[in-house]
């Protein structure tokens, strides 16, 4: 962090503080929300943590998990209780996105609260609205960047095994089990450091690679059974899914989380897609290989961003329009897609 002095003047008295992260949080946006949250309450800060919306019941072990706010569409209690707490913070930490509308029904409440906002974030492109921040693409992860901002500030011995889990999860699946091109030496430092203060990378996978309803399992099936298309033209995957389907295996938040990495363990495929119906629009999940950036093809024409690599974006129509667009746009990339 560039002003760490004035940032470390700043946390070295008590203050009431939100951690918020991005809409329909993954384990690296809860993580390193939860991770940071446990080392604030250490430090006797008042922390309240917010997520946009629900999250995926294989995050629900993390220490911290049972005093999270989360918006609902269903209730209105929960955005009232998280823009109270915005209203009244000294500060608001944004872990995990760097577009403010990712807050979604929050952006205008933090946009428009007096609190210093403190920006830890990894991806491309981030919008300037923070008073500090601890931003890099060069880490794979956000719990990575709590860390080392934690370290920055000479406190790791505060970081006891519930902080280190919360921030392992992060890590692992950013880099999807220490296996994608973001893997560097450093993420494996930072993993040593984690497990050296109690993080335990057996458990963790456990509570959140192989935590599945047998529902899950079986829609993972189906799409690749009868989903998964292949356009070998342009080294492309896709897999649709409709609402009616994901009700028919009884789908919840997270159980397509991962699908669309299918497409890219097919040899040959540089591009993967997944589209699926959400309650009020179309949301893609893209991912590629090598200089193919997904960050860019979101951010032209998906309204959305990301990484080089893994990005999503959305869509307000239907889901064969949603198709249509995705598949018209192609052949403008066939030559990137076969570089
Ligand atoms: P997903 O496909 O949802 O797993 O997202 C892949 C990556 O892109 C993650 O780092 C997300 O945080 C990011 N991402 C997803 N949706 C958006 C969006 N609408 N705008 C910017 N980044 C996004
Ligand atoms: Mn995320
Ligand atoms: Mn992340």
């Amino acid at each position: 962090m560039e002003n760490i002095q004035a940032f470390k003047r700043l946390m070295d008295s008590p203050r009431s503080v939100v951690v918020v992260t991005h809409f329909k949080p993954d384990a690296d946006a809860l993580g390193s929300s939860l991770g940071l949250a446990g080392y604030l309450r250490k430090k006797g800060h008042r922390v309240t943590v917010v997520t946009p919306s629900d999250y995926p019941s294989f995050l629900a072990w993390m220490p911290g998990n049972r005093e999270v706010i989360a918006v609902s569409k269903d209730d209105p209690r929960p955005l009232e209780a998280a823009k109270a707490a915005m209203q009244s913070a000294d500060l608001i930490f944004c872990l995990d996105f760097s577009n403010l509308k990712r807050t979604e029904d929050l952006a205008d409440t933090i946009r428009g609260s007096k609190a210093t906002k403190v920006l830890i974030d990894h991806h491309l492109e981030p919008e300037k609205f923070a008073d500090f921040e601890q931003w890099t693409v060069a880490s794979a992860s956000t719990a990575g960047l709590v860390y080392q901002l934690i370290k920055e500030l000479g406190e790791e011995d505060l970081v006891d095994a519930d902080i280190a889990n919360c921030l392992y999860a992060g890590l692992m699946t950013d880099t999807g089990g220490f296996r994608h091109s973001n893997t560097t030496r450093m993420e494996f430092m930072l993993a040593s450091e984690l497990v050296g203060r109690g993080a335990d990378p057996s458990c963790v996978a456990k509570l959140i690679y192989d935590n599945n309803s047998l529902e899950r399992l079986r829609l993972t099936g189906f799409v690749l059974a009868q989903k998964l298309q292949v356009l070998p033209e342009y080294r492309t995957a896709y897999m649709v899914l409709s609402a009616d389907e994901l009700r028919q295996f009884g789908s919840q938040t997270g159980d397509t989380e991962g699908l669309v990495n299918y497409g890219l363990s097919i040899s040959n495929i540089r591009l993967s897609v997944l589209l699926y119906e959400r309650k009020t629009e179309i949301k893609y999940s893209f991912r590629s290989l090598g200089d193919f950036s997904v960050n860019e093809l979101a951010r032209r024409h998906f309204e959305g961003g990301g990484h080089k690599n893994a990005a999503g974006g959305t869509f307000k129509g239907s889901l064969a329009d949603a198709l249509k667009k995705f598949l018209d746009l192609l052949p403008e990339y066939r030559a990137k897609l076969n570089s």
